[in-house]
């Protein structure tokens, strides 16, 4: 058993002053009944406690240290700016060269604003495409979580999922009652809400890739339809790329699965560890957006320089670094393969979905390829899995309907530890 009596002190102590003693639900370790460790520091594929273990680090802050933890080169550009002021409120060149290079990653956005959260960005692409449709329905999908905004506290995966609550409480019915939820990879179930809400959908938002009900791959005839119904009906499409963005490789998910939103969602990644979020497409859409149209929009923070630092430096290693890709990926299917080979072994009932450098192992014997079969997951024995794992030292997501996430610092060595110990939780 790993020494955590520091953290639990600490949990003690945090308990009575922070609700649950966090700061983000997903961080709690209640879907595990352990816990949460109390992280010091961390560096490349490592985060340390502080109890002094050191765990190789599977979430990465939920995805935004692709490079891995304290990348040097975003370190320095963070230590650059923060000698100049911290904030300025006023417009600066980083703010344009990174909305350039946003334009120039991803060929669908030509324009984007900078916002600090992905929940701001989703919530900010929502109100821009009603403003611009004039109608104020829209089409989420059960499973997927775009952050905690009102309207889009419905069916949302992940966080909710994992403390068994579906929808929010603190949610007037009116927020909600827009939103209506289809079905993941199932193409009649959004046709359906298309045909009984005719003119009426302003916009049709989902993860390209599903992360957050743990990873659910989509059917490209799936994406490809989505598409085409949008069109046909005058609704926007935004792909909520928090997580996939600048991870499915330069141009996110929308580049590996030729996937043309009309807005996208960025969040994770784009700030390098500090808290950005972006959102961004078409032009005749984003001009609606406030000094330029009707829809408001704004923040005293966005955009600030140190943020932008960070990003900048981020974004350009992935830029410039394609090869970061093919080691990503190439880890993330070792790690997958490996379990699924140990999991067939074990004759364990798991399946695992993984597409480039995330993945999830579900305790279900049947494919998972919306909430549903994802729900028949057995969370107790992934808590249990994570409680061996996290005592051999790796640091896995502390909840089943989450993802794994590989950095550019993981190694080989890092993925056949990690597949060890696995082996012996399954005894194989
Ligand atoms: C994390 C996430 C969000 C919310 O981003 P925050 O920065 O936590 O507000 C939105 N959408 C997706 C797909 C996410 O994974």
């Amino acid at each position: 058993m790993s020494n955590a009596m520091k953290s639990n002190q600490l949990f003690e102590e945090a308990q009575k002053y922070i609700p649950g003693g966090v700061n983000s639900p997903a961080r709690a370790f209640k879907a595990v009944s352990e816990t949460p460790r109390f992280i010091e520091k961390a560096d490349g594929a490592y985060i340390h406690d502080v109890d002094g273990n050191r765990y190789i680090d599977y979430i990465g802050s939920w995805g935004p240290m692709i490079l891995g933890n304290n990348n040097p080169v975003v370190l320095k550009a963070v230590q650059e700016a923060i000698v100049k002021g911290l904030s300025y409120g006023a417009a600066t060149e980083a703010e344009v060269t990174m909305a350039k290079l946003v334009c120039e990653l991803v060929p669908s956005v030509e324009m984007v604003r900078m916002v600090n959260s992905g929940t701001e960005a989703t919530m900010s692409a929502l109100r821009a495409a009603r403003g611009y449709t004039g109608r104020s329905k829209i089409i989420k999908f059960e499973g997927c979580y775009h952050g905690h905004c009102d309207s889009l506290l419905v069916k949302a995966g992940s966080g909710l999922m994992n403390s068994g609550i579906p929808d929010s409480a603190g949610v007037p019915a009116g927020c909600a009652s827009d939103t209506l939820t289809a079905v993941y990879n199932d193409f009649d179930s959004v046709e359906r809400l298309f045909e009984e809400n005719k003119g009426e959908i302003a916009a049709l938002i989902i993860e390209p890739i599903a992360a957050n009900m743990g990873v659910v791959l989509p059917d490209p005839a799936f994406l490809k339809k989505i598409r085409e119904i949008c069109d046909v009906n005058g609704t926007v499409l935004i792909a909520d790329e928090v997580i996939t963005g600048f991870r499915m490789g330069i141009d996110g998910a929308q580049g590996l699965l030729g996937l043309k939103p009309d807005l996208s969602t960025f969040g994770k990644i784009i700030g390098g560890g500090m808290p950005v979020g972006a959102y961004g497409g078409k032009r005749e859409i984003m001009e609606m957006i406030a000094p330029l149209g009707p829809v408001y929009q704004a923040g005293t923070l966005s955009g600030n320089p140190v943020a932008m630092a960070a990003g900048i430096a981020q974004l350009t290693e992935l830029k410039n670094h394609p090869e970061i890709y093919t080691h990503i990926n190439k880890l993330g299917a070792m790690l997958c393969d490996g379990l699924r080979e140990i999991a067939a072994a074990a004759k364990a009932n798991c399946v695992v979905n993984q597409i480039g450098s995330i993945g999830s192992m579900f305790f279900t014997g049947e494919p998972v390829t919306d909430y549903a079969s994802a729900k028949k997951s057995d969370t107790a024995a992934y808590a249990d899995y994570f409680k061996h794992m996290l005592n051999c030292g790796i640091y896995f997501a502390p909840a089943q309907f989450e993802a794994m996430f590989i950095s550019n610092s993981h190694n080989e060595e890092n993925i056949k530890d990690t597949l060890e110990c696995a082996a012996r939780f399954f005894k194989v």
